[in-house]
């Protein structure tokens, strides 16, 4: 069963992408470096500009041909005979001379990190090209890997190439998953050896976003006493992002209210999915609740609800079952450093105590949005049309037989959708992911119970139940694959897996494979912070 985008609309949508000509001057003609209510524009306070470091003989890995489309260029342009332009542009070796004031820059921002405050931070090793308008929306481009910076403090300034394609293969993925991201236009290569624990060798990531703001950039101001800064920050978000905060009493207050909102929303989405950040730092939570800064992520296999992606978090702070209170928590830090931005439309007397007041009001938004939104997403994922008080136990249940059982997490949902609503005789698909079958067959007879209250037919639950619960996922498993491949500079399954993420909800039979159980070798991949 397919369903949308159909394959018509699927073959009109690649078809746009032979409709773009372009050329590498016009690309990078057509980058900004700071315009007018750019962050570029902020100036020297916020960035410093830098050439990139050049590596040697860059090659083309790997290209979004909906982000490159998204920025007005076909994506072909990187496989034409401007390829090596095109890996030289986006490995930030400079094609000519950077004017001074068209140098790319890297960003300071400070942050907690595993909830202590680590002070100064800062983009170490990314550097953002300008920002690119097309169709009406902007665009930041940052290359990621592009050298040292200022803020690298002990770091080289490079990515490795397995964290590259781990990363480019994740930010789309997740984009056609429908969850709020910063994007990946291109991959990068170079021989340009990399120490790690071993020697691996460089890649460059070109990031999309309408801005990489995040709560660290507002908590490196406020921690340095730094309120005008603070304010032009705060400011440039409103005026670019949230402009409907203008218009509030506080529009600071409402600041925090719309990014709380938006981090609870995002939260709910990796939640569904299985998916588990890894390293929520202050410094990688975005502004605009996009889920930034792929490092040592996950999407859950056998079911762990104290799951940690992360090798080198032994606490397991940011475990799965724990993402929806550090949202909350690293929300409290962004409160914190706009608290001196507030309360200016309130007199003077008891004006501290009211914004405290007021800002602790909205933070209690947090929970307000994220329940119910959970709980919306629970029953999406059930295939549950009407609500019943008894809908979150009923989803708790299940949760708690796949812990219990340790069940595929992307399989469960998506084998449920085939169970029938009138007896158990299409239970097997999803039946024999739990050890106990017992336990699953017990809350089958409550999950049918509940089915039997709605209206909606098995093929039609089915279909809304496939549009929520995807089939393909960036399993740790599959990444590897295509990262061994690349290591001997075959780039086939990079473009494989993200030709198979591009429709995560579809059935995609010739790809039956990369829907499967990880295999053996798989069950000892770990995922360090490393990258
Ligand atoms: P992360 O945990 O990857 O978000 O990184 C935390 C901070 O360390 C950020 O300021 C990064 O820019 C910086 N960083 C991480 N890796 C490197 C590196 N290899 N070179 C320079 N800076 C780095
Ligand atoms: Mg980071």
């Amino acid at each position: 069963m397919s369903f949308s985008p159909s394959n018509a609309v699927r073959a009109a949508r690649d078809e746009t992408f032979s409709m773009l000509p372009e050329s590498m001057d016009a690309l990078a003609a057509s980058v900004q470096s700071s315009r007018e209510g750019s962050f570029a524009a902020l100036g020297s306070a916020f960035l410093t500009r830098l050439p990139a470091a050049p590596v040697p003989d860059p090659y083309v890995i790997a290209i979004s041909r909906e982000m490159a489309a998204s920025l007005g260029f076909d994506a072909q342009l990187a496989d034409g005979p401007e390829r090596d332009a095109f890996a030289a542009y986006f490995a930030g070796n400079p094609t000519r001379d950077w004017p001074s004031d068209a140098l790319p820059y890297a960003a300071v921002y400070s942050g907690h990190q595993f909830g202590v405050w680590a002070g100064q931070l800062g983009d170490g090793r990314a550097l953002t090209l300008g920002e690119i308008e097309h169709d009406g929306a902007r665009l930041e481009l940052q290359l990621k890997g592009a050298g040292r910076t200022p803020y690298s403090r002990m770091g080289d300034g490079r990515a490795v190439l397995r964290s590259s394609i781990r990363e480019f293969l994740c930010s789309e993925a997740m984009h056609h998953l429908g969850i709020p991201t910063t994007r990946a236009l291109a991959l990068i290569g170079s021989d340009l050896p990399v120490r790690r624990e071993s020697i691996e060798t460089a890649a460059i990531v070109t990031r999309v976003a309408p801005s990489f703001v995040r709560f660290g950039h507002f908590e490196h101001f406020y921690s340095n006493d730094r309120i005008g800064e603070l304010k032009t920050l705060a400011d440039h978000v409103i005026d670019r992002f949230y402009p409907q905060c203008k218009a509030a009493d506080d529009p600071y207050l409402a600041l925090l209210d719309e990014v709380l909102k938006r981090t609870a929303e995002l939260i709910v989405e990796w939640q569904g999915v299985g998916f588990c950040h890894g390293v929520m730092n202050t410094d990688n939570m975005s502004i605009l609740g996009l889920t930034i800064d792929y490092g040592p992520f996950g999407f859950i296999d056998g079911f762990n609800a104290h799951h940690i992606c992360n090798h080198s978090d032994t606490q397991g702070r940011y475990a799965y079952a724990r993402q929806p209170q550090v949202g909350y928590w690293n929300l409290f830090c962004l409160a914190q450093a706009l608290v001196p931005l507030m309360g200016a439309h309130l007199p003077e007397e008891g004006r501290a105590e009211k914004v405290v007041e007021e800002a602790q009001k909205v933070m209690e938004h947090y929970k307000t949005t994220f329940g119910p939104a959970l709980e919306r997403k629970m029953r999406a994922k059930l295939g549950l049309e009407t609500e019943r008080d008894d809908d979150a136990k009923l989803a708790n249940a299940l949760f708690d037989i796949m812990h219990a059982n340790r069940a595929d997490f992307t399989l469960t949902f998506r084998n449920l959708a085939k169970l029938s609503k009138h007896d158990a005789s299409h239970d097997a698909p999803v039946r024999d992911l739990f050890l106990d079958r017992a336990a699953f067959d017990a809350w089958a007879v409550q999950y049918r119970e509940r089915l039997s209250h709605e209206s909606r037919d098995d093929t039609a639950r089915a279909e809304a139940m496939n549009r929520v619960n995807p089939k393909y996922v960036l399993r740790n498993h599959l990444a590897e694959q295509a990262i061994r491949q690349a290591a001997q500079k075959d780039f086939t399954e990079v473009a494989r897996l993200l030709d198979v993420l591009r429709y995560p909800y579809d059935e995609q039979p010739q790809y039956e494979a990369y829907a499967g159980l990880p295999p053996d070798w798989a069950s000892d991949l770990e995922v360090s912070c490393s990258s």
